[in-house]
């Protein structure tokens, strides 16, 4: 016989919270600020009282100040101060980890950069690269920690990287693996610290921050070109993970008529194809350019240069064949786009949407649905930032 189940069955609850109130008042002046505490009641359905109370406890904690109003409207009644979110008062650190150098920056809650350092790594290995982080985290602490609350820090990388144990699963470009990350700049810079992988840092920022935010909420893919390539894809707002946290692993991915050699081993993989290394290696063989770097050849593009608008153009093309998979594969409200040549140079973007287009059977409209990067001169700091700011706006710290 079936036997009713008891509560004492039932795993015990986790107990309620009033930070999803909090935060829901946090994200609504985010996203409508300035706005009055009666907008954002009915912006997030809490009572006046209720959205008083947080705001004042947001107010002295310097996540949200009122703003003067630029119109004072006729009428009797105590006047109406609209709230926005403070960017002068906190900020967040973000890191980026890429093959070559490491990013570290301050962004206010807004997710503009205020401060960013580039540094190229001395060594590779995870000590010394996060020691040398932690160090430039410290300086930033020093020049402007006293006019400004740091509330976290957060960081990006790319490779399998496990959000939820804060580790750095595998980086093979790097040669990383296993590398606690969270837990070892969380006791050298005494600050909270997250991790993710590049692309489900960048969806968070562009559902938190992007240009197109709305339809990222809903469903969206997100591509990262870099060293690495990774993807990240969100339904309902949530970003998936995967139970191991290896969601997005694209690098691999076989392109026709490759023939570049990739760190796994074999011969012909996106990451390979499209990656930044092979591309900085042939423009500087083709003489376009005189310092390794990615951000070299786009500036060639820009001033003209025929074989650096071909390179990338080229480039472009074989991400949009993948985008094209992945566009009819989620069929996603948008799907975006961080490519050096793409958040930049206006003939990649054309490119990449016209290959998605020719291959993709999903109808859906190149111009609304393809975007670039919402922070094309920012994307590594913002990256790192927002996986800070994602824990801020969903757990604001009062
Ligand atoms: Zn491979």
């Amino acid at each position: 016989m079936q036997r009713t189940t008891r509560r004492s069955d039932l795993p015990l609850p986790a107990a309620r919270r009033s930070p999803d109130s909090t935060a829901a008042v946090l994200r609504a002046v985010l996203d409508h600020g300035p706005i009055a505490r009666s907008s954002i009641a009915r912006a997030t359905r809490l009572s006046a009282a209720t959205v008083s109370g947080i705001a004042a406890s947001l107010q002295a904690r310097g996540l949200v100040r009122e703003v003067p109003e630029a119109v004072v409207r006729p009428g009797i009644g105590r006047p109406h101060v609209p709230l926005d979110v403070d960017s002068a008062a906190v900020g967040v650190i973000g890191v980026h980890i890429a093959v070559p150098r490491a990013t570290v920056a301050l962004l206010n809650l807004r997710g503009r950069v205020l401060v960013r350092h580039q540094d190229p790594h001395g060594r590779r290995d995870p000590q010394s690269v996060l020691a040398a982080v932690a160090d430039r985290v410290a300086a930033i602490h020093r020049d402007y920690g006293r006019r400004r609350r740091i509330l976290g820090l957060g960081l990006a990388t790319g490779g399998w990287v496990d959000g939820l144990n804060g580790t750095v699963v595998e980086h093979p470009v790097l040669g990383w693996r296993d590398v606690p990350v969270a837990a070892t700049l969380s006791a050298a810079t005494r600050l909270p610290v997250r991790v993710d992988s590049n692309s489900r840092a960048l969806l968070r920022a562009e559902q938190l921050l992007g240009r197109v935010a709305g339809d990222a909420r809903r469903s969206a893919v997100q591509i990262f070109v870099g060293n690495v390539v990774d993807v990240a894809f969100a339904t309902g707002g949530v970003i998936h993970q995967g139970p191991r946290s290896a969601a997005g692993a694209v690098a691999h991915l076989p392109v026709e008529g490759c023939a570049e050699p990739c760190s796994c081993g074999r011969i012909g993989c996106l990451q390979a194809a499209v990656g930044e290394r092979a591309l900085v290696r042939r423009a500087l063989a083709a003489g376009l350019i005189e310092r390794p770097d990615i951000h070299a050849v786009v500036d060639a593009a820009l001033a003209g240069s025929a074989g650096a608008v071909a390179l990338l153009e080229e480039r472009a093309r074989r991400v949009g064949r993948a985008a094209a998979l992945l566009l009819d594969l989620f069929d996603p409200d948008v799907l975006l786009v961080s490519e050096a040549g793409a958040n930049r140079v206006p003939g990649c973007l054309a490119a990449l949407r016209a290959e998605v287009a020719a291959w993709s059977s999903a109808g859906a409209d190149m111009t609304t649905t393809v975007h670039p990067s919402s922070f094309p001169e920012n994307v590594l700091a913002v990256a790192g930032g927002a996986v800070a700011l994602d824990q801020v706006y969903a757990d604001p710290p009062i």
